[in-house]
């Protein structure tokens, strides 16, 4: 029995609502694109501080489809940051174009504006920063850098639900934002699905056609697009969830500062803009397998985000860059729980179990 466990996603007291919209969904008998996805739709958009979302079958597709919208095309070459989920380098594998793996900056561990801008060649057309555990990116930094070279920036926000940079909503500073729904997001879903984001009506319309199969109208397809549609259940489903968005992000926070009050203040992965919603929670810790065990013995479940950096893993075999710093936290992150229904109680635990170990004889 786990006294803290990682994550619990199991339904909440969002239970009767979530049954009721299945429900709802499943007496009208229509699944796919109808009134769920398009409510949702609005719903998303409006919470997101964007004018357009489009629902998607995963964050991966979102990154996709919005990098196509952003005309990058096989063989071109898209900057993605050394540590994040391999699939947004994926994203940008899927579509025959070149992954070019550069380091993060060693505070917050998300793209190094410098290490960017010195990637930047003839090939390069965009670049996708990831708000990684739920912190942005320096996008005035690379913004900035984007313009100055004509690259387009695509936000990875698959972390990053109702976060902001500098107070302006991720996903609107280029060409959009890509969302994942996957269970275990901020905002999850009861199986995969994600959105594109953006301010660009082009934009939004391009990847409406791409993900039902390039079609203008029905049964005209103008463009190879692909089937990459976010159903009525998750939609309907994501609609009661995202009504109760603020309220559990705040708790995160609420929870984040507690951890941070308590661990010895060269622990956490450092806060460095306000707008984090906390997704995750890592620290960073010297011996991690020991400190990870010793942990486990107490109860307290721990993932890491994540164990390789992009630039050490195979699938990128041929396109790696050296990331040095990204591969050394690669050996450090440590992800204590962190979800809005955890009790103080339990911060306070897993906390007070982490700062024994590390004065014992392992030194973080
Ligand atoms: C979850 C995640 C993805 C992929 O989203 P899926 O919905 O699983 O395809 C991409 N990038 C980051 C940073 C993620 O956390």
């Amino acid at each position: 029995m786990k006294a803290v466990p990682f994550a619990d996603l199991q339904l909440g007291d969002d239970a009767p609502a979530v049954r009721a919209a299945i429900d709802r969904v499943l007496d009208s008998g229509w699944f796919i694109l109808g009134p769920e996805v398009e409510a949702f739709e609005a719903e998303f958009a409006r919470a997101s501080g964007a004018r357009h979302a489009v629902g998607v079958a995963s964050g991966t597709d979102a990154i996709a489809l919005l990098l196509r919208a952003a005309g990058v095309e096989a063989g071109d070459e898209v900057l993605v940051p050394a540590m994040t989920a391999a699939f947004t380098g994926l994203a940008v594998a899927s579509l025959g174009a070149r992954p070019v793996i550069v380091d993060v900056e060693p505070g917050r561990l998300t793209m190094d504006p410098q290490a960017a801008a010195a990637a930047i060649g003839p090939r390069t057309r965009a670049m996708v920063p990831v708000h990684l555990y739920g912190q942005a990116a320096d996008l005035e930094a690379l913004t900035e850098i984007a313009t100055r070279h004509s690259v387009a920036v695509v936000e990875d926000c698959c972390q990053a639900h109702l976060c902001t940079c500098a107070g302006r909503p991720v996903g609107t500073w280029g060409v959009g934002g890509a969302f994942s729904f996957y269970p275990t997001k901020n905002l999850g879903a009861l199986g995969d699905g994600g959105a594109v984001v953006t301010n660009d009506e082009a934009v939004a319309e391009r990847v409406r056609r791409l993900r039902n199969g390039g079609q203008a109208t029905r049964y005209d397809h103008v463009e190879a697009g692909v089937n990459s549609r976010l159903d009525e259940l998750q939609a309907a489903i994501l609609r009661v969830r995202l009504q109760r968005l603020g309220e559990a992000t705040a708790r995160r926070r609420q929870l984040a500062a507690l951890y941070r009050h308590l661990l010895p203040a060269s622990v956490p992965v450092p806060e460095v803009d306000a707008g984090h919603v906390y997704h995750l929670f890592p620290v960073r810790v010297a011996d991690r397998t020991i400190v990870r065990q010793r942990l486990a013995d107490g109860g307290v479940e721990t993932l890491v985000h994540y164990p390789i950096a992009l630039s050490d893993q195979r699938a990128f075999a041929g396109t790696q860059t050296h990331c040095p710093v990204a591969s050394h936290a690669a050996g450090e992150l440590l992800s204590l729980p962190l979800y809005p229904h955890l009790s103080e109680t339990a911060v306070q635990l897993v906390a007070e179990a982490l700062t024994t170990i590390l004065k014992g004889h392992v030194r973080a």
